[in-house]
């Protein structure tokens, strides 16, 4: 007798599990993946933002699903019955599963207090870093400018990794494509990179400097436009890139859920069903809330094909315990960013350590 496992999105975990399916299959499960055709790597935004191949920057899931003799559905999973255990799509599909995993990932933090997603800042043009492939559609924005001979006055929002590397992102390009722009960066936090050393954020402003982003601390956001009036100019476009929370189709499962995401014991089990697994992003493991960040997802994919095997096993289950810290690499367009705890370094060595890791992340799923 077969056991029915339906994996909901293809993000960093659920990767792991597709080139392990023949494992799984043989213990007696059957998979369908319920995710879009690519996944688009985060590592690689602000090469996608500067130009590089969408293939580049991508995986081509279909062919992955192909490739290891899972049933592949492209429509956006909605809900979730855990009476019945079938999860519906967008398209009217119900699926019924005997063992679920859910890899969602994040979307943008709302900036605004009062959290509402949809912010009413003046009249600009909005762009959320996430999903990553709309960063295609912002490079067309900037191409268009250079084309129109248009000057490019954009405000990035938000101090961390993702509007640091977006704002020296956007600068880069602007430059390299010869378009007048004035863009900055708007931070609510005193410097940036608030969870980096203080000497690697004073590095990180300096490059910016260099590529000509102005960036400005301390602005309180809130439903009134009034912040923008501390600008000297009035943006045509905003940059939303505000932190992550988890992806905006969870947030109504019928699971123990926390602001963080469903809540999961340290198995990667959810706290309320044994056979609904959650992990990445999506997931707020209970006992020790994890920084959003795709590595998590990286070393919860074998602990999950681990925990699968056992609950079809009838044996115990393995503890995910999340790294103490883990590299990041902040891509500032010509140099990179490494951070590791109170380590750091600056330069184009770290730009080149990034761009290899990266590369050898996507090879292992082509
Ligand atoms: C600009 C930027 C740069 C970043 N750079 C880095 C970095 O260098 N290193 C790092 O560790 N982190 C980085 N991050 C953070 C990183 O993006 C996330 O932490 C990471 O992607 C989370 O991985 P995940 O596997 O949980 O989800 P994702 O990688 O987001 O994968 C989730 C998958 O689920 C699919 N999905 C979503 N909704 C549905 C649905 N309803 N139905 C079916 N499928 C669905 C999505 O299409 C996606 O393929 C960056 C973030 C941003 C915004």
């Amino acid at each position: 007798m077969t056991t029915h496992l339906v994996l909901v999105g293809a993000g960093h975990a659920h990767l792991h599990l597709l080139t392990h399916a023949d494992t799984l299959q043989r213990a007696g499960y059957r998979i369908t993946l319920v995710a879009p055709t690519r996944f688009w790597y985060s590592g690689r935004a602000a090469r996608l933002l500067s130009g590089a191949p969408r293939d580049t920057c991508s995986l081509d899931i279909a062919a992955l699903a192909t490739r290891h003799g899972i049933e592949h559905v492209t429509a956006p999973f909605v809900a979730l019955d855990v009476h019945t255990k079938h999860v519906f799509l967008a398209d009217g599909q119900h699926i019924a599963f005997d063992v679920l995993s859910l890899n969602v990932g994040s979307d943008i933090v709302p900036p605004t207090a009062s959290g509402s997603t949809v912010p009413t800042w003046g009249d600009a043009r909005y762009w959320h870093v996430k999903p990553i492939e709309r960063l295609d559609a912002l490079r067309q924005h900037v191409l268009d400018a250079a084309q129109r001979h248009r000057v490019l006055r954009m405000v990035v929002v938000g101090g961390g990794p993702s509007g640091v590397e977006m704002a020296a992102n956007l600068a880069g390009l602007s430059q390299q494509l010869g378009v007048a722009n004035d863009i900055r960066l708007v931070t609510r936090h005193s410097r940036l990179l608030p969870a980096a050393p203080d000497a690697a954020a004073r590095w990180a402003s300096r490059q910016l400097t260099r590529l000509g982003v102005e960036w400005q601390p301390d602005i309180a956001f809130d439903d009134g436009a009034e912040w923008l009036d501390t600008l000297d100019f009035s943006p045509d476009d905003i940059v939303l890139a505000t932190g992550l929370r988890p992806a905006y189709c969870v947030a109504d499962l019928p699971l123990a859920l926390d602001d963080n995401g469903i809540r999961i014991k340290s198995t990667l089990q959810s706290e309320a069903h044994a056979t609904i697994f959650a992990v990445g992003d999506c997931a707020s493991l209970t006992d020790s809330p994890l920084p959003k960040r795709g590595v998590e997802g990286v070393r919860q994919g074998p602990v999950l094909l681990k925990n699968l095997m056992a609950l079809q096993n009838g044996t115990p289950l393995d503890a995910y315990h999340p790294p103490a810290t883990a590299l990041a690499i902040v891509d500032m367009h010509d140099r990179g960013l490494a951070l590791y705890g109170k380590h750091w370094l600056g330069g184009r060595l770290a730009l080149r350590l990034k761009r290899y890791i990266d590369r050898r992340f996507l090879r292992l799923y082509r």
